[in-house]
């Protein structure tokens, strides 16, 4: 991950804390004469249980800080990933407009820090375990083939990256879908009760997705958009076949000597492009 990300990521994570230490003391501040009334020890096991709740969350942020700096997580905080999608993330919106960063700049930080976190733990599955979950806006906009139901409809003509996307698809044999939006890709991931995601999207709806299907791992993949947003985006798909050699058991791949030397290289330029 770039060193830039990092440092966004680290900065908001701290302010973060602080912030929650600020809350919980005014927890504590508040109601400090009024439990004194009931009982005097009362303040005392209350502050006690906040001060509690606080070192678990600073407990958490440092075990995040160790796990973006050093890309291995910190023994014990095996959670983080449900920890920095449910707590920290809003709030590091929140306060990235507070300070003027942009949504798309906290938004892209936190896919960096997931993808390395779930790259950490990273298991090897199936083929029928994995989900290639598309949007829709990489289909060519002048295309009226409906794929949301089926995508063996499209013909491949090739004016767009669905064709690639299919001949990945039966090439390693992973599911593949479009989403026109959230319901529709929670639907998908329903029906097809995938292990694990790799996800094509922009940094609001990867960001959204990864967050919505918490705890699946999600491993996101940017798209690009020389058209501007919504229309007639694009992906690579080497990035895209990178990720699914990353995730996907060796065993199942036809030519296994060679698969197993690839997803060895795929490793490490994957662990690369993090740096
Ligand atoms: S490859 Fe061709 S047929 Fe398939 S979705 Fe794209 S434009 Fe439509």
């Amino acid at each position: 991950m770039a060193a830039s990300k990092k440092r966004l990521f680290i900065g908001l994570i701290a302010a973060a804390c602080v912030l929650l230490f600020v809350t919980l003391l005014l927890f504590w501040v508040v109601p400090y004469v009024g439990l004194d009334n009931i009982h005097p020890w009362l303040k005392w096991v209350w502050g006690g249980l906040l001060a509690g709740i606080f070192l678990l969350i600073a407990w958490a942020a440092l075990g995040l800080v160790v796990n973006v700096w050093t890309g291995r997580p910190m023994p014990g905080t095996s959670r983080l990933r449900g920890v920095t999608i449910k707590l920290f993330l809003p709030l590091m919106v929140l306060l990235g407009k507070a300070v003027g960063i942009s949504k798309e700049r906290v938004r892209s930080s936190f896919i960096n820090v997931n993808n390395e976190m779930v790259l950490a733990g990273a298991k090897q599955y199936k083929p029928g375990e994995i989900l290639l979950l598309m949007p829709h806006c990489l289909q060519n906009s002048r295309c009226n083939m409906r794929l949301t139901y089926d995508i063996n409809n499209c013909k491949r003509c090739g004016k767009c990256p669905l064709k690639g996307l299919l001949d990945l698809h039966d090439k390693y044999g992973v599911h593949l879908a479009i989403a026109t939006g959230g319901t529709v890709a929670r639907r998908i991931v329903v029906q097809k009760r995938p292990r694990m995601i790799i996800a094509v999207a922009c940094e609001r709806d990867l960001s959204s997705g990864i967050q919505d299907t918490y705890p699946l791992p999600v491993y996101g993949v940017l798209n690009e958009r020389p058209n501007g947003p919504c229309l007639d985006t694009t992906v690579s798909l080497f990035n895209v076949e990178q990720a699914i050699l990353r995730f996907l058991d060796p065993d199942c791949l036809p030519g296994l000597a060679s698969a197993k030397q690839q997803r060895g290289q795929t490793i490490s330029t994957a662990r690369g492009a993090q740096s």
